[in-house]
Parts: C-alpha cells; sequence; structure tokens
C-alpha cells in the first residue's frame, strides 16, 4: 500500500490529519493508495511559504523564469513513460491515451517558454505634454489551481505553467483519484530550476477545497471539473473577492449531415464518443444525424465498429481501445442510466451494461453502449454520463439539429461533418458552444490558443491557457508619468569652477 502525502516546500511530505482517501487502480477495483488529506492548517502553512517564495519569483526576470519551462518541458520529454504510466496506473486510461494527456500538458509549458512576450505591457509616447503613459502586467501573488481525475497530467500543467511562468506561485490541489501524476511534475519542475515554495501540492477533499476559497492570501481560482462543483466554486470565490475561471462538464453534439463522408463521421464517433471510456469533457456523447436515411446508415456503420472495440486494463497492451471507468459508483451510476434509458423508450442498439473482463471481475469496467431515437426529455439526454454511451438523436432537417445543439444547458465543444462549405459556416457562426469542429470530432484548441466553453460549461472571465490565461494570472497596472524640465534647460557649456 503506497502512502500519499503533499509536496511542501520542495519536499515529499506525509500529511498529519490522519484522514485519508483510497486511491484505486480501476482495472482491479484495488485500494493501491492512500491519500492524505490535508487539514487548513497545513494548507495555511503552505500558503504562507508560498507567499514568501513568491516575492522573490514575481521579482525575477522572465526571460529566467521561462528558462524554466524550457527544461520543464525536456525533463517531461524525459520522463514521457514514466508520466504516462502514473497516469494509466490511477486513472486506468491507456498508455498510448496517457500520453497524449501529458503531451497536450506539454505544449502548454513550451507555450509558457514565450511568456516574456506574452508579459509585454502597452506605451504610449508623449500622450500630453511630458506625459507617457504605459501599462504593465504584475503577477497575482499566490493563486490556487483546483483539477478534476480525467486528465491527470494535462490538466494541472495547463494551471500550473501559464500561473508560474507569469510569477504566482501556485497551490494545486489535484483530484484524490489521481494524485500521484501532480506530485511527480512538482519533482520535475523542481529539477528544473523551480525554487522551492513556488509550487506547493496540497492534497485534499472539499474540506481544503473550501478553506482555498476562504484564505484571504489566495489571489485567483483557476478551476476544473463538473458544473455543479464549478458554479459553487465560482459564487463562494467571487464572494470573497477572488478572481475565478471555472470550468465544468459538458454535452458535446456531432450533427452529421447527409451529404457528410458517413465512413469518416462513423470512424470519428467511435474516437470521441468511446475514447478514454468518455471521460473527456470534449467527448462526443451525442450524435445528431440530419434525416432517416443519415440516421440508418450511421448506426450500420457505428455497430460494426462498437463491436471491434477492445475494452481492458492498460497493462494488457497497445491495441486496448479504452480502459475502465474511475470508481465503481461511477460504473454503477452509467449503468443505471442506461437502464433509465431503457426504461423511457431509447433503443439500446449495444448494451454494455454486462461487459466482464476476466481476471478482473471487480474492476470498473463499462462496455460500449449506442442507442438511437433518444430524445430530449430523457436522462440520459439531459445527465453528462461520463461514460462509454453514444446516444443517437435524430433530427429531420439542419434547423432542427441546430436548435438541438443551441438549446442545450452546456456548451463546451460541438461539431459538424458536412461537404458543404455553406452549411459549415452557418454551424460555425450561430452556433452557441465555445470550440467547435468542422470535419474534426474533438476540437480542443492548439496551446497558442485558449480553451474554455459556453453556458453552463464556464463560469467566470477568460479562457485556460494561451493569451487569455497571462490575462487571468496578471493584473494590469497603468502609468501616466510626467517629467517637469530638468537640467537640459539649464545646462552650461562653460568650463567653469563649481558654484
Ligand atoms: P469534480 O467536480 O467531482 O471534482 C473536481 C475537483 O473538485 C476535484 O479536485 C475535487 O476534489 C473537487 N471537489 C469535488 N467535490 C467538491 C465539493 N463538493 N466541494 C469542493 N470541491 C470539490 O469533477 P471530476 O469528477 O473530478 O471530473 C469530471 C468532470 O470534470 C466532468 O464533469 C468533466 O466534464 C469536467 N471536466 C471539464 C473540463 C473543462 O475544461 N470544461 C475538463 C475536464 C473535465
Amino acid at each position: 500500500m503506497q502512502e500519499i502525502g503533499h509536496w511542501i516546500d520542495g519536499k515529499l511530505v506525509a500529511g498529519t490529519s490522519g484522514r485519508t482517501s483510497d486511491v484505486f487502480n480501476p482495472a482491479t477495483g484495488e485500494v493501491q493508495g492512500r491519500l492524505a488529506l490535508a487539514t487548513p492548517a497545513e494548507l495555511d502553512a503552505a500558503i504562507r511559504s508560498a507567499a514568501e517564495a513568491q516575492l522573490k519569483w514575481g521579482a525575477t526576470n522572465p526571460q529566467r523564469r521561462a528558462r524554466v519551462m524550457m527544461k520543464f518541458a525536456d525533463l517531461i520529454n524525459r520522463d514521457m513513460d514514466k508520466l504516462a504510466e502514473l497516469v494509466s496506473r490511477e486513472h486506468g486510461k491507456t498508455l498510448p491515451d496517457a500520453r497524449g494527456d501529458v503531451q497536450r500538458g506539454l505544449e502548454v509549458v513550451e507555450v509558457c517558454m514565450g511568456a516574456p512576450a506574452m508579459l509585454k505591457g502597452e506605451y504610449t509616447d508623449s500622450a500630453g505634454p511630458g506625459i507617457d503613459l504605459y501599462s504593465m502586467r504584475q503577477p497575482l501573488g499566490v493563486v490556487a489551481g483546483i483539477t478534476p481525475f480525467n486528465f491527470p497530467a494535462m490538466i494541472p500543467l495547463w494551471k500550473m505553467a501559464p500561473a508560474i511562468s507569469a510569477g504566482n506561485a501556485m497551490i494545486l490541489k489535484p483530484s484524490e483519484r489521481c494524485p500521484s501524476t501532480s506530485l511527480y511534475l512538482a519533482q520535475l519542475i523542481q529539477e528544473a530550476g523551480l525554487p522551492d515554495g513556488v509550487l506547493q501540492v496540497v492534497n485534499g477533499d472539499k474540506e481544503i477545497v473550501d478553506a482555498l476559497l476562504d484564505h484571504e492570501t489566495i489571489q485567483a481560482i483557476g478551476f476544473v471539473g463538473s458544473t455543479p462543483i464549478a458554479q459553487y466554486i465560482y459564487g463562494r470565490a467571487a464572494t470573497n473577492g477572488k478572481r475565478a475561471q471555472c470550468f465544468g462538464g459538458a454535452k458535446n453534439h456531432m450533427i452529421i449531415m447527409p451529404d457528410a463522408d458517413l465512413d469518416k463521421a462513423a470512424d470519428a464517433l467511435i474516437g470521441a464518443g468511446f475514447g478514454a471510456a468518455g471521460e473527456r469533457c470534449m467527448a462526443i456523447s451525442v450524435a445528431v444525424p440530419v434525416g432517416e436515411a443519415t440516421a440508418d446508415a450511421l448506426i450500420e456503420r457505428l455497430v460494426p465498429r462498437i463491436e471491434k472495440l477492445k475494452v481492458g486494463p492498460y497493462t494488457a497492451g497497445e491495441d486496448v481501445d479504452f480502459g475502465p471507468v474511475i470508481t465503481s459508483a461511477s460504473a454503477e451510476r452509467i449503468r443505471g442510466l442506461i437502464s433509465s434509458g431503457v426504461d423511457q423508450g431509447a433503443k439500446l442498439v449495444v448494451d454494455g451494461r454486462d461487459f466482464r473482463l476476466q481476471g478482473y471481475e471487480k474492476g470498473f469496467f463499462v462496455g460500449p453502449t449506442l442507442f438511437d431515437n433518444v430524445t430530449r426529455e430523457m436522462e440520459i439526454y439531459k445527465q453528462e454520463i461520463f461514460g462509454p454511451v453514444l446516444s443517437q438523436v435524430r433530427a429531420a432537417t439542419y434547423e432542427d439539429a441546430l436548435n438541438l445543439v443551441i438549446d442545450n444547458e452546456y456548451g463546451n465543444g460541438t461539431a459538424i461533418f458536412t461537404a458543404d462549405g455553406d452549411t459549415a459556416r452557418d454551424f460555425v457562426s450561430r452556433v452557441n458552444v465555445g470550440m467547435v469542429g468542422v470535419n474534426f470530432p474533438i476540437p480542443v484548441p492548439l496551446s497558442y490558443y485558449s480553451f474554455g466553453g459556453w453556458k453552463k460549461s464556464a463560469f467566470g472571465d477568460l479562457n485556460q491557457y494561451g493569451p487569455d490565461a497571462f490575462r487571468f494570472y496578471t493584473k494590469t497596472k497603468t502609468v501616466t508619468a510626467r517629467w517637469f524640465s530638468g537640467i537640459k534647460e539649464g545646462a552650461s557649456l562653460n568650463f567653469k569652477a563649481m558654484d
């Protein structure tokens, strides 16, 4: 049994609270680690030394801070396989997918090598007689990152790299389900030259999140997780006068037009619907074919592809397509939702409820599941299932399909598959969703753009990583400076004795 503590002031430390949380191996169902849950007093001590370390770090020139990011990126590449293994061990996703998780975080670190350019201010020469006007971006101080279980490397890196390269110190509170990757990343960034105390990884649950939200030294909260918690955190952080950006859940639709390449659309739905067992905030969980013929043809293509999917533990080799879900409660919840779909009249085309894997009977596996004839009123449509369940909602026209997406309370990602540029342009222009794909199922922006949903998928202003992150993690100071006439008017060129 592995005991997992915190990373404080450049060292792994054991917790003192006596309160712990079990860390599972989702493939076997066994408890493999015991995570210490911090007390508010431990958190307070971590914040105090972070505040001290931040003073020096914030005053370090931006290029030197960026060099830490350069070295950090090297070390992440060096230890890519080790990091991927840590991700898979606690999350259960396949190793190739875990490498993608690390890679998409690494790309944010790469962009942060250019932080000095992002942090440049503005300057107006001679805004008035003898008056110059300029603005500068200064770090906020100590900020917090609170992250979900489903991307144990990527999302902690989305939080720490921009915040730290902008000169802040960060308290990172990773998911209690998958804490080890964050602790390892903290060791790597220290090896890259980050001074002790600038990044503190404090593990815990609601108690410690609430203590972070109420702590007066914490200037900003960057949260990623489910919508109810995102909304709660946004409200409490804002009430306490903190800057907050809180990214929540999703229900991502993909519209398939009659003129789309249906084989490509089916491949895209398989990858985006079932990859990582559907535990991605950008997973496609709703397919919306336009017209009965498109819908029938799509089902015909999806079923054989689903039957070929290989579900298993990440240790079973690289041809496994997806692994278990995160907890037994999550597997139960997903099975319950599938049953509710049947009860409410959806057509269950492929049923993953009884999936069992020999040797892994206690693992948290759910097989791939496909529903047809799903309607707006059903629970499987209304809820974010966050499992390997794809629902097909049939639409009679393009306008019906578009309105379905527009009326949905979430607005993280969406996609359209079509051969017609005019339809694609209309969709891109009218849809009220933050990230849109055209013949591209998971449109996660690259790291030099910024990531964020609309509607109930995000609370607060500014997106995460990319240029927006540097706005979020800095505050602007604007200076109006006037210099009165000085020595140049009274200067004498004569060689004379001192007065
Ligand atoms: P979660 O909301 O349960 O947990 C997220 C974080 O909040 C964790 O660190 C957890 O410890 C903390 N937390 C949980 N309950 C809390 C409470 N009552 N009070 C205070 N803190 C609490 O989310 P999860 O299950 O870890 O992650 C899955 C969710 O995250 C899905 O809804 C998914 O769509 C979403 N997600 C969103 C994005 C995005 O960028 N929009 C990205 C990834 C995941």
